[in-house]
């Protein structure tokens, strides 16, 4: 069984067992993500302790391994205690009004695509576009991108908003998060598009591998019995990944860890489907793997 697992991307079954697991290739963490993490491991060795705001990553099992080694996650600076403070920006930025602090250090790990969307932002401000942002208006990333925006601004989570939106300007940008799902910002651009504009422009900056993971994980949901989505429920894009995926397979199950499994996902299922957020740890997948092989046992 471990031999299964550690081939973990693709199709595989034991030969034993009955049930056959598809795991997406497009799991674990993405580039930004690992990425953010090695920064983080190597800042946390030479300082000690830093902070953080809001988690580094969407993932409450990681999060607290790196609580473990000194990460502190505040929610704002007056929580900083020590006299040397070194604030950790995490992979989905934050608004620029955080970053306006004296006597603090940054340790920068704002995922370059992130980085991308907010230079895109200051451009179009600077334009003076009114800039539509597709997203999650309660995600740090989102927020970020607001405070960058200025007023001039709104966010619109779904196609309903964007009927609904009335505008004065006659020069609007649309731009997306990052983890936002593609076919959320197609219908929104569609309903946008009917509206009254002398000039409208717009980018998609849904991330690549967000692009990858959903269509990937939809293909395999729509071939298996139930579809496991791995992935913290603070995680923007594995609560898409799930929406993606419920689309096309009503057996669709968003789980943080193999404790939320549930023995009605796997009872008579001869096809299960995994697929992760981009903030989910690979030893999850195994763990979840393991889980359903001793159910089949
Ligand atoms: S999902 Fe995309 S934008 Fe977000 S951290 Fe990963 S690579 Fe970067």
């Amino acid at each position: 069984m471990r031999k299964s697992c550690k081939k973990r991307k693709g199709k595989f079954s034991n030969g034993v067992n009955k049930t056959k697991i598809i795991i997406s290739s497009n799991s674990g963490f993405c580039f930004g993500v690992k990425r953010a993490l090695d920064i983080a491991r190597r800042a946390l060795r030479k300082r000690g302790t830093i902070y953080s705001f809001g988690p580094i990553i969407h993932n409450p099992q990681v999060v607290d391994g790196f609580s473990g080694k000194g990460l502190k996650i505040i929610k704002a600076l007056k929580e900083i205690k020590s006299k040397k403070r070194y604030l950790l920006i995490p992979s989905h930025g934050i608004s620029p009004d955080a970053l306006r602090k004296k006597n603090i250090s940054y340790i920068d790990t704002t995922c370059p695509f992130v980085s991308r969307v907010q230079k895109i932002v200051k451009d179009l401000r600077e334009k003076g576009y009114f800039i539509i942002i597709v997203g999650d208006r309660k995600h740090p990333e989102v927020k970020g991108l607001v405070g960058m925006a200025g007023r001039n601004s709104c966010v619109l989570e779904d196609k309903k908003e964007a009927k609904n939106l009335n505008l004065k300007s006659k020069k609007a940008a649309l731009i997306s998060q990052t983890t936002a799902t593609l076919a959320d910002f197609k219908e929104i651009l569609s309903e946008i598009g009917k509206k009254n504009f002398m000039e409208l422009v717009s980018f998609n900056t849904v991330c690549k591998n967000t692009i990858d993971r959903q269509r990937e994980a939809a293909s395999i949901a729509e071939k298996v019995d139930t579809m496991i989505i791995i992935g913290g429920k603070n995680s923007a894009n594995t609560s898409k990944l799930a929406k993606t995926c419920k689309m096309v397979n009503r057996n669709t199950h968003h789980i943080e860890s193999r404790r939320d499994l549930k023995i009605k996902f796997l009872k008579d299922k001869k096809n299960i489907g995994i697929a992760t957020g981009a903030s989910t740890p690979p030893y999850a997948i195994d763990e979840v793997v393991n889980e359903i092989r001793r159910f089949d046992n």
